[in-house]
């Protein structure tokens, strides 16, 4: 019996290709549960492992596909059986170990979490790692202090997923939203989400002029960093907090401490890969109850493994919006 899966090789002159191919089972790596996966997504990560690799993929040939979600098909461990729904993200599937573009993978039992009530596979894969993060940088932010009411709460590289779903579920959560995007043509999509204000990239994309500006943002979701990261910590207010998510404009940070110093801003590192499984479980259901399904969907673009490789080459020049969801069957 094959199954298909997205199989990226390298030749000897470090050129990666990827291409649909059927395989056996006993390709699969070691682990203790079989998931029948029915959808998988396109994370920025995804893009990189799909394509060059980006220094996290280690060995070749190489399934990637960093989220799952799918059926239970065997399990060696007490809490999986026959039939669970179960969803995936992080753990470094997908890079170091086989991942979800495929229809069948073999994980780790302690890297799985069951599908929450109240979602289906395919709307867990519309979250996917963008969103899950997402609901962790909003949950960072509530944590340290956001209410409703403080202001306007920024979210960068909005109309990618990360924002796409920040901006929605902040929304949701009764905040009012300012989206930056660099793409003025989806301002009535980052509406439709919730937004109450778009703001232009250029307008925030600036190298650092002066440590502090206008008291502007209640918290911020960043998932762009370099410059744009910079630029806000100096327009917080008082005693606010960013959440930084991403890299998508850059890994440096030139900023200065005085925003830390004279405003308390606190500046909060969220990682979702490496997340323990009560705060992902807890993630998880605030994503079930806050996230209003009807905007879930409005942000997705159905995909099939073939399209993975020319979508993966899209999400990494930042021309991909909202979410991508691939039905592996
Ligand atoms: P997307 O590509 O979907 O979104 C990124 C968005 O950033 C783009 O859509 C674009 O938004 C904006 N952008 C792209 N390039 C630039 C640039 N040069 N300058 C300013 N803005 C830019 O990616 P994801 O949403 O999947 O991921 C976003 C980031 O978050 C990535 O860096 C990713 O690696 C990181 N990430 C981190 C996680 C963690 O655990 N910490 C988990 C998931 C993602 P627009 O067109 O609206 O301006």
């Amino acid at each position: 019996m094959t199954f298909n899966a997205l199989i990226v090789e390298k030749d000897d002159e470090g050129k990666t290709s990827a291409s649909v191919q059927a395989i056996t089972e006993d390709r699969l790596p070691e682990g203790n549960v079989t998931v029948a996966v029915e959808y998988s997504t396109l994370n920025y990560k995804d893009g990189l492992c799909v394509g060059p690799g980006g220094g996290l993929v280690r060995t070749y040939p190489h399934v990637p596909g960093i989220d799952f979600s799918g059926t239970v098909e065997t399990s060696d461990d007490a809490r999986y059986s026959v039939g669970d729904k179960v969803v995936l993200t992080g753990w470094r599937v997908g890079e170091m170990h086989w991942g979800g573009y495929a229809q069948k993978a073999r994980v780790n039992a302690d890297w799985l979490v069951p599908l929450p009530d109240g979602l289906t596979t395919r709307q867990a894969m519309a979250v996917g790692t963008a969103g899950f993060t997402a609901m962790l940088a909003v949950m960072a932010l509530e944590d340290h202090g956001l209410k409703t009411g403080n202001g306007e709460v920024l979210v960068t590289g909005a109309a990618g997923g990360v924002g796409s779903v920040a901006t929605a579920i902040l929304a949701a959560r009764g905040h009012d939203v300012a989206a930056v995007t660099g793409r003025p043509e989806q301002a009535d999509y980052l509406k439709s989400l919730g937004a109450t204000r778009i703001v232009a990239r250029e307008e925030i994309n600036e190298t650092v002029k002066r440590p502090l500006e206008a008291e502007t943002w209640a918290g911020c979701v960043d998932a762009v960093g370099g410059d744009m990261l910079a630029r806000v910590l100096g327009q917080m207010k008082y005693g606010a907090s960013v959440a930084a998510v991403g890299l998508a404009g850059g890994a440096g940070l030139p900023a200065t401490v005085i925003p830390f110093l004279l405003r308390g801003v606190n500046l909060l590192g969220i990682d979702s890969v490496m997340q323990p499984y009560a705060n992902r479980v807890r993630a998880w259901e605030a994503i079930a109850k806050d996230l209003p399904m009807d905007k879930l969907e409005a942000m997705v673009k159905p995909a099939t493994l073939a399209d993975v490789p020319d979508l993966g080459r899209a999400i990494l020049k930042g021309g991909v919006r909202g979410r991508v969801v691939v039905d592996v069957n």
